[in-house]
């Protein structure tokens, strides 16, 4: 037997159920605040990512899935969607859209070739937005409105939301030297991830999973006393559109992001609940990134995201305990008696269907019980039998499965009764 490949699931019936729903909801969201779709494809250049998610990120070193395709090409099976709507966006000239800044969002399946566990696999469906062409603090409260939105529309209550600020290219390059010249002296004592990281990405030695209680970074400089006043002013200006729009945060100085492109606005959200006994408690990830378009060889213009995995916004729905109300909702069973009945019902669900009623009836030749067990188990609200003697007097009993009361309709009104 050929198993699932590691880190992947099937999506049963079952499952795919509350996907729909969160999809569709999201799709609804979405037009709330004007952000439009984009599909890219599911594979890129690798130096795609390479170059727009970072040579020296963990994601690009070691967890994408990359091959040759026939004609010897580098590919790339996209490990995340910023990289790839930027590219579209410098492609597609986007800059030049009468209606700017480019809002838009994307849904889609992403590949990273990670250690499996509750909340991480290997294939994973990402939904993320990207508002590009505005600098602009109302927008990146915007984008973090959305994100709120988002979670508690699902019910969802044991949030928190973190941000921080990493200030301007000025500003995050000051800081820099300061982390080079604050960890040279004792980066010996450090992993060899960070080692490499120190002169290629410094800010990454702050979150390394391995050296996380070394005295020098429980001490290391802090991004906010290398802000400049206008990356300050940038701040609190996202920060009091917060406020007046009433969503709760906290501010952690530790919230970094390694790579030359972001700029000021970094934000987290995490599930909140004392409760709460996972490993992992991050729900999605975005900021702000003003030198990406321009690395990528693109205009000057500047954006701001985030992505979040549909798989742990079911695993926080599921800590919670909450319930998205998917049903099984078919209208009527058709149960059947004879194979005149049969033939009957095969025309009439045809009908049925064609006038939008969810019907279904019998293929196992199951005795009349079997066939109400199906009914049941199926959760019909409606159930008819026709027989023979149905046929001849052209009258049925419909069922209610719930109350189990029932009405004689004629035969020939069926579909009238449903719409
Ligand atoms: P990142 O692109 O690493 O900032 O991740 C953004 C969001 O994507 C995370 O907050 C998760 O919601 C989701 N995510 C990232 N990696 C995985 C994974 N391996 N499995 C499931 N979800 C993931």
């Amino acid at each position: 037997m050929i198993n699932i490949p590691r880190g992947t699931q099937d999506i049963l019936p079952e499952e795919t159920k509350k996907w729909q729903l969160i999809e569709a909801k999201l799709h609804e969201l979405m037009k709330l605040y004007n952000y439009q779709e984009i599909r890219t494809p599911i594979f890129e250049s690798t130096d795609l990512f390479a170059r727009g998610v970072g040579d020296s990120t963990d994601v690009v070193q070691k967890e994408m899935y990359t091959f040759k395709d026939k004609g010897d090409r580098s590919i790339t099976l996209r490990p995340e969607g910023t990289a790839a709507v930027v590219r579209s966006y410098i492609e597609n000239k986007m800059q030049g859209l009468p209606n700017q800044p480019v809002k838009l969002y994307y849904n889609g399946p992403m590949f990273r070739y990670e250690r499996k566990q509750r909340g991480r696999y290997r294939q994973f469906t990402q939904f993320g937005v990207e508002a590009i062409g505005a600098e602009n603090p109302a927008i990146d409260a915007e984008v973090l409105a959305m994100v709120m939105h988002i979670y508690q529309s699902f019910g969802l209550k044991h949030l928190k939301l973190v941000i921080n600020s990493i200030g301007d290219i000025d500003s995050r390059k000051e800081y820099n030297e300061a982390l080079v010249k604050h960890f040279e002296p004792v980066i010996g004592e450090f992993c060899s991830d960070c080692q490499s990281r120190l002169h290629t990405n410094p800010m990454r030695i702050l979150d390394c999973k391995v050296d996380q209680n070394h005295e020098a970074i429980q001490n290391a400089p802090k991004i906010n006393d290398y802000l400049n006043e206008e990356s300050k002013t940038y701040f609190a200006n996202v920060k009091q559109y917060l406020d007046e729009l009433d969503i709760p945060y906290v501010e952690d100085s530790n919230l970094v992001r390694g790579l030359d492109y972001y700029t000021h606005t970094a934000f987290e959200l995490m599930i909140d609940n004392p409760d709460y006994d996972g490993a992992i408690t991050t729900l999605c990830g975005g900021g702000r990134y003003n030198g990406l378009l321009e690395l990528l060889d693109g205009p000057s213009e500047t954006g701001i995201g985030f992505a979040f995995s549909i798989e742990r916004l079911l695993m926080a729905l599921e800590e919670e305990g909450i319930d998205l109300g998917v049903e099984n909702n078919l209208d009527l069973f058709i149960v059947t008696m004879g194979e005149e009945a049969d033939d009957y019902a095969v025309q009439l669900l045809n009908k049925l269907r064609h006038n939008g009623v969810k019907a279904d009836k019998d293929y196992m030749e199951r005795k009349i019980k079997g066939q109400m067990k199906q009914a049941d188990r199926l959760k019909a609200r409606y159930t008819v039998v026709i027989g023979d003697q149905e046929l001849e007097n052209n009258q049925i009993n419909v069922k209610h499965m719930e109350s189990g009361n029932s009405e004689t309709i004629r035969l020939s009104e069926i579909v009238n009764f449903f719409n």
